[in-house]
């Protein structure tokens, strides 16, 4: 088969790929990015409806801190809204004792939305690059070191690059691609044990013709010990126009099916909110466990963050022709769409000078 030739191969169109794409479209290298999914964006995932809100099945929330995320924004064209949490929130602090109706304090730090939702950041980056660029629906199986070249293969296509960066969660990378030859060990045992965030995760929202939440004095923030969703905030547009309510399910609840999670749901929120929780007019969810181009099991118990950001990520492999990228791997807000941005900014920078020196 006649590989597909490169200067540099990206593996995984979510934010950490399709920035430095964008990075590399000014320079003279020719990139091309490899995608297992049908989509792009990756734990990056807003659902759009014909009527209604989005909703953000993956990444919601950036604060003022997030400042590489914040300029890619700025220079994107794209804006930002506080995220609603109220003056008053439902909180359930035991299963023994009735919810309550509490007053929030002021929130010193707020946490912001991307106005058209999370996505459109990804359809951002992705407009600014060349459509053959993207080879979606290629599952990358293995990373080989050729002569010169580094050799990529799915599995009905061959690529060719060298330099390679994976953008794949270290410990995905580990799991599913087979590297030769074999990456050290250190490395390899480190990649084991080092948490992909949200992984576990499972999101759900419920849409709605009106926020009637709004009316009992509520916010639509939900604070909860009992559960099974422990928090969850209003999720209206950025117009005010389209109404949803999302958050959090208990991970636990990842062996259920679809109907009975939603049972569960209905049956929590019917305690707040009455009746009217009813009226929702579609259910959304993420069960983030089952996605295997984001999570697969680990060997041992792994603490969430747990080796983020470790200085081992900040190096190449095979003769430096490798750049294991990615949320985790960045030095700062590792797992966060921040620690994204800046990893895709860390090795723009070495294949920068790579390329200077050339
Ligand atoms: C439910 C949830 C909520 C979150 N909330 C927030 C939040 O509020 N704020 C925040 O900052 N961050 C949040 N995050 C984290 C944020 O989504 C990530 O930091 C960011 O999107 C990671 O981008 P990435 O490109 O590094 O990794 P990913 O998005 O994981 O991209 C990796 C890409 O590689 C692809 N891939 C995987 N295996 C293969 C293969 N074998 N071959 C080819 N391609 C492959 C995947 O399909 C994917 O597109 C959340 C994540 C989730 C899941």
């Amino acid at each position: 088969m006649e590989p597909i030739k490169s200067d540099v191969i990206i593996i995984g169109a979510g934010l950490t790929g399709l920035t430095l794409a964008y990075l590399l479209r000014e320079s003279p290298l020719q990139v091309c990015i490899i995608e297992g999914r049908e989509r792009l964006g990756g734990r990056i995932l807003t659902t759009y409806p014909d009527k209604g809100a989005p909703i953000e099945m993956g990444a919601t929330w950036l604060g003022s801190k997030h400042t590489k995320l914040n300029a890619l924004l700025q220079e994107l064209g794209l804006e930002i809204f506080e995220q609603v949490l109220g003056q008053k929130a439902i909180y359930e602090p035991i299963s023994t004792s009735p919810h309550q109706l509490v007053t929030l304090p002021p929130n010193s730090e707020p946490s912001f939305r991307i106005k058209g939702g999370t996505s459109s950041l990804i359809h951002q980056l992705a407009a600014s690059l060349p459509p053959d660029q993207i080879h979606l629906n290629q599952v990358v199986q293995s990373i080989q070191q050729l002569e010169g070249d580094l050799q990529v293969m799915s599995e009905d296509q061959v690529f060719q690059a060298p330099i390679v960066v994976s953008t794949l969660p270290p410990h995905l990378l580990l799991a599913n691609i087979k590297v030769e030859p074999g990456l050290p060990t250190d490395l390899m045992n480190l990649m084991k044990k080092t948490h992909t965030w949200m992984g576990e995760s499972i999101k759900v929202g419920l849409r709605f013709s009106s926020p009637f939440w709004r009316e009992g004095g509520s916010s639509g923030t939900i604070f909860s010990n009992v559960g099974p969703i422990p928090e969850m905030y209003e999720h209206a547009d950025f117009e005010d126009q389209a109404y949803a309510l999302k958050g959090f399910l208990n991970g636990a609840y990842y062996s259920m099916n679809k109907e009975d999670r939603l049972h569960l749901i209905l049956l929590q929120l019917r305690k707040y909110y009455g009746k009217e929780i009813e009226q929702y007019t579609a259910y959304e969810e993420a069960v983030w466990r089952e996605e295997t181009f984001t999570y697969a099991p680990y060997e041992g118990h792994v603490l969430p963050h747990q080796n983020n950001g470790h200085p081992l990520y900040q190096a190449s492999y095979l003769d430096g022709k490798l750049f294991i990228a990615g949320a985790e791997t960045a030095a700062q807000f590792p797992g966060y769409m921040e620690g994204a941005v800046r990893s895709a900014q860390h090795v723009f920078t070495k294949i920068k000078k790579q390329w200077a020196s050339a």
